[in-house]
This record gives structure tokens, C-alpha cells and sequence, in this order.
């Protein structure tokens, strides 16, 4: 068993706290996402989780282990980073074999059977006795995730190692991700800057801002129930829309909305807003019961058969996500209306359940 478990770590340098009380645990077999903005202390924590960094306080836990104090290399972890540390003028097969060289446990015959097998999972046999110089960055990077994985220690480290593979051996390395981990089981921390990776290849996602934890959920409830304002803004391309509410008489009014909604009795704060996901918003030429007018504001820009684009109902701006082209031109007035039921509401940044 080897769950992580990161009780009350705090990093600071100097007066800067970069890591604030982080206090979770990622548990045995999961494959788990640190996501968050440039800045949020993603590295800094990872940092602490391989020993590169010792926490100012709190401690980590491996498998039941402190590993707190110890160094990478007693940690017994694999690791992958932006840039692979790999032997140049040694094959692919020699660079998969290298980890588990001097491991007296494992003999030859299952070294080499391990590498065997690492090779077909990441479809790079053909690729075995080429030396590492010959390959480009998305195929050595391949080999970087099988090094870290052969061993089989029971957890591995992941810190944007995608960063500088050009885009469709990026989308290849994932695939060969998700084939490893799949069928290998190991603990894994996957460090990354950009969503999509995330949302592909996490069982949760540990959303970051500040040097805290924002949110740590699966991936389709972190999109589809962000209990921050952040976690709805920063998740989804372009984020969700929050529309500044009122409150009065026990209902909720905002410009989105044709009619007011029941305000649940305990919403307080000085700054309520409707969130509502872009693909959620209705767009029609004509108006209907529940719709309420607007007009387009931003050229529609058409991704793969859905158009985004902008509609302000007076000072306020919602942007929309539509399947077909908008019914209009821009300038032109449209009529927007939203899901009810699909409407979430925040006081001060945070969620407050509807009902
Ligand atoms: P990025 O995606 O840009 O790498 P990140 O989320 O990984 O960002 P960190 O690298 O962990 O963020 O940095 C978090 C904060 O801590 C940043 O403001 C950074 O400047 C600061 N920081 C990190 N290492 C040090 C250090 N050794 N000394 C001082 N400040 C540091």
C-alpha cells in the first residue's frame, strides 16, 4: 500500500509562504492531478513530495512511512521532470534497465522482462536499441515515463513532463501515460498547468491557488460543481460566467434571469453571483417565456462546430457557447436564456447550495 499523505505542510521562503497547510491524502492506485495557475506552489509542493525540499513544517507520509526528512534517492520514488536526466549515448533498452542496474533484487531475466514489457506499453520496441540522441523530445520523453515506472516503486512523480513536446506527440505521450498507469497501478503525482491534461488523465484533481487547496475532486464533478468561483473560472475554456445578483424580499434577481429566483435562507454576503457555464446558455433570434434580450458584443469564433462569443444585457457581459453558428449578426440582439435547475449561486467567491 502506498498512499501519500501530506499532513499540515507549509513552505516558506523567507516571508513568502509558497505552500499554506496543505493537509490531504492521495490515495493508493490514484492517479492525481496538482493543477492550478503559474505560481500556485504546484512545484514547490511536488518539490517536497520527491525530497528536493524539505517542508518548513507538517510532514509527509509514504505507504505509512515519514519520508519528511529523507532524501530523493531513499524515498524509493520514480520521477519525471520537464527535462529528462538520460543517458545520450546509451540505447533506449539500456536507458529502460539503467534504474534497476544495481537493484540487487531484481535479477537479469526480470529486468529484462520488465523492460519487455515497458517497451510494448509504450509501443517504442521498434525503438529499443536506438540511442536517446536519435530521438526526438515527445519519444524520449516516453522513455523518461517508462524509466520512472519500471522499477515499479510504488509511487512515481510527474512535474509537467509535456512542457516541451510539440502538441500531437504530447496527445501520444498521454495516451502512453494512461496505458502505463493503467496497467501498472502505482500512486501517481502529476503536476500540471493545463487543464485538458488534467481532465484526461486524473482520477481527481487537486485544484491550487495560493499555495492552498482549493478543491480536490473527480474531474466532472470539479467542472461540473467547482465550490469556488476560482474552480469555476479557471476550469473550462473560456470559464464560467458569473453574473453580479441581488437580494431582496427572500429572491434573487440578476440580469440573466426573466424572472427571480427563491434565495435559499442562509445566502449572506456582500458580493452574490449567478455562475453559469457558457455551453449552458441558451442563444435564440426570437424571444421566448424565459428568455431575456441581449446583444452580441464579440465576433463568434467557430471551434469544431461549436461558436463562442459574447452578449451584453446592459452593462453585463455573458459569455456564450453555442453548437451552430449564433442567429445573429453582431450588433444584433439576441435572446438568452438559462437551465434553472443548472444555475449555481456564490456569496463572496464561495458556493452556497441552491436549495
Ligand atoms: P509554475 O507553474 O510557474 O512553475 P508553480 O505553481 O509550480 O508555478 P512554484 O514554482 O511552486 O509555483 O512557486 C510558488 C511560489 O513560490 C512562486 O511565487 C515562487 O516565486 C515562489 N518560490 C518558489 N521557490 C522559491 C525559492 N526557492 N525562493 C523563493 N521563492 C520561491
Amino acid at each position: 500500500m502506498a498512499e501519500i499523505i501530506i499532513e499540515h505542510v507549509t513552505k516558506t521562503f523567507g516571508a513568502f509562504t509558497a505552500v499554506d497547510d496543505i493537509d490531504m491524502t492521495f490515495e493508493d492506485g490514484e492517479v492525481a492531478c496538482l493543477l492550478g495557475p503559474s505560481g500556485c506552489g504546484k512545484t514547490t509542493l511536488m518539490r517536497m513530495l520527491s525530497g528536493l525540499e524539505t517542508p518548513t513544517k507538517g510532514r509527509v507520509i509514504f505507504g505509512g512511512r515519514d519520508v519528511t526528512r529523507l532524501p530523493p534517492r531513499k524515498r524509493n520514488v520514480g520521477m519525471v521532470f520537464q527535462y529528462p536526466v538520460m543517458y545520450p549515448t546509451l540505447s533506449v533498452f539500456e536507458n529502460l534497465e539503467l534504474p534497476m542496474r544495481y537493484d540487487r533484487s531484481v535479477a537479469r531475466d526480470e529486468r529484462r522482462r520488465r523492460v519487455d514489457e515497458i517497451l510494448d506499453v509504450l509501443d517504442i520496441r521498434h525503438l529499443s536499441k536506438a540511442f536517446i540522441e536519435e530521438l526526438d523530445a515527445g519519444t524520449r520523453q516516453k522513455v523518461a515515463v517508462g524509466r520512472a515506472v519500471v522499477r515499479q516503486s510504488e509511487i512515481v512523480l510527474f512535474d509537467e513532463p509535456t512542457t516541451n513536446v510539440e502538441v500531437n506527440a504530447k496527445l501520444q505521450l498521454i495516451r502512453a501515460f494512461k496505458t502505463v498507469t493503467s496497467r501498472l497501478k502505482q500512486t501517481i503525482v502529476y503536476v500540471t498547468h493545463d487543464q485538458t491534461e488534467a481532465m484526461t488523465l486524473a482520477d481527481r484533481i487537486a485544484l491550487m491557488r495560493s499555495g492552498r487547496i482549493v478543491q480536490y475532486d473527480r474531474p466532472q464533478v470539479l467542472y461540473g460543481e467547482p465550490t469556488t468561483e476560482f474552480g469555476g473560472w479557471f476550469l473550462g475554456n473560456p470559464g464560467m460566467n458569473f453574473v453580479p445578483a441581488t437580494v431582496s424580499g427572500g429572491t434573487i434577481s440578476a440580469p440573466i434571469l426573466a424572472r427571480p429566483l427563491p434565495a435559499p435562507g442562509d445566502l449572506r454576503g456582500d458580493r452574490i453571483a449567478v455562475g453559469i457555464r457558457p455551453e449552458l446558455v441558451r442563444m435564440a433570434g426570437i424571444a421566448g417565456p424565459d428568455s431575456v434580450p441581449a446583444k452580441l458584443v464579440d465576433q463568434a469564433i467557430g471551434i469544431a462546430g461549436r461558436y463562442l462569443t459574447k452578449a451584453a444585457i446592459g452593462d453585463t457581459v455573458v459569455k456564450v457557447n453555442t453548437k451552430g453558428r449564433p442567429p445573429a449578426k453582431l450588433g444584433e440582439t439576441v435572446h438568452l436564456s438559462v437551465p434553472r435547475e443548472r444555475l449555481m449561486l456564490f456569496a463572496d467567491g464561495d458556493r452556497v447550495p441552491a436549495r
